[in-house]
């Protein structure tokens, strides 16, 4: 019964967590930016009280701007549908339900505490994903706060501080030598900071899994786009999409992944 209430509440904070990350973030037709109101990118006019009711609200206003008619991007209402799945699950896995594993180091009473940090990376990894997808760049402004809250979270929850930084050394210097070799051809100064928010949250082993899943991913898509030939070879992959959804799928299953790879050697 109360994990139902738990995760009741859960969906009720990613709704919002995604209706604020809208308002935070307008899509114009070049890039992403970063904004404090929701407006139509068209007429600029406020968005309309129902349309700010989460996923419900876009069909409320029939998709289109109340004033000029113009569509509202689906986007809108998928990234609330997208936070509200991501909080139910993690809130799960804080509560070890569904098969969903707490990771090693957190202790049963602290699982609110996970859920809290857990939350708050998730919603910077979608809106880095969106991003990097739509704009071809990880944002500071999401990485820095992602990678304190990352460093403050591990540590208040007993993770010990070596394996952190040795992480987020680890990632972070794996890009930042691709940027030096390359003289920023290659990577930018975004991939080294996601590569130390992900180093930071989870550490060398999994932090590798993770980069490992994302090359994996990277080159599927690659090669899947270069087939169906919507895209030349010298076109720019998004990594940081890549990097941003295999940072959620580690978290979630990163630790199996990782015993079923050792599981051939053992
Ligand atoms: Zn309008």
């Amino acid at each position: 019964m109360s994990e139902a209430v738990y995760l009741l509440a859960a969906l009720g904070a990613g709704l919002l967590a995604g209706g604020l990350a809208n308002a935070c973030v307008m899509r114009t037709r070049e890039s992403l930016i970063f904004t404090t109101s929701r407006a139509c990118s068209i007429c600029a006019e406020p968005a309309h009280p129902k349309e700010l009711l989460p996923v419900f609200g876009y069909f409320a206003v029939k998709g289109r701007c109340h004033r000029c008619k113009a569509v509202i991007p689906w986007q809108y209402p998928a990234t609330e549908a997208v936070f509200a799945v991501l909080f139910v699950v993690f809130a799960a896995r804080a509560l070890g339900l569904w098969g969903l594993e707490l990771p090693m180091y957190v202790l049963a009473n602290e699982s609110l505490w996970l859920f809290v940090r857990d939350a708050m990376i998730v919603s910077a990894l979608v809106l880095i994903f969106v991003f990097d997808y739509r704009a071809y760049i990880i944002p500071d402004r999401l990485t820095i706060p992602a990678m304190v809250v990352a460093l403050v979270g591990n540590l208040a929850l007993g993770v010990p501080m070596l394996p952190i930084l040795l992480g987020g050394l680890l990632l972070g210097g794996f890009f930042a030598i691709q940027f030096l070799v390359s003289k920023g051809r290659w990577v930018g100064g975004g991939d080294i900071r996601m590569g130390l928010l992900m180093g930071f949250l989870l550490g060398p082993w999994l932090g590798v899994v993770a980069l490992l899943l994302a090359y994996i991913a990277g080159a599927a898509v690659g090669v899947w786009l270069l087939i169906s030939k919507k895209r030349d070879m010298g076109s720019h992959v998004p990594f940081g999409t890549f990097m941003a959804l295999a940072t959620i799928v580690t978290m979630l299953w990163g630790q199996q992944i990782l015993d079923w790879y050792l599981g051939f050697f053992g």
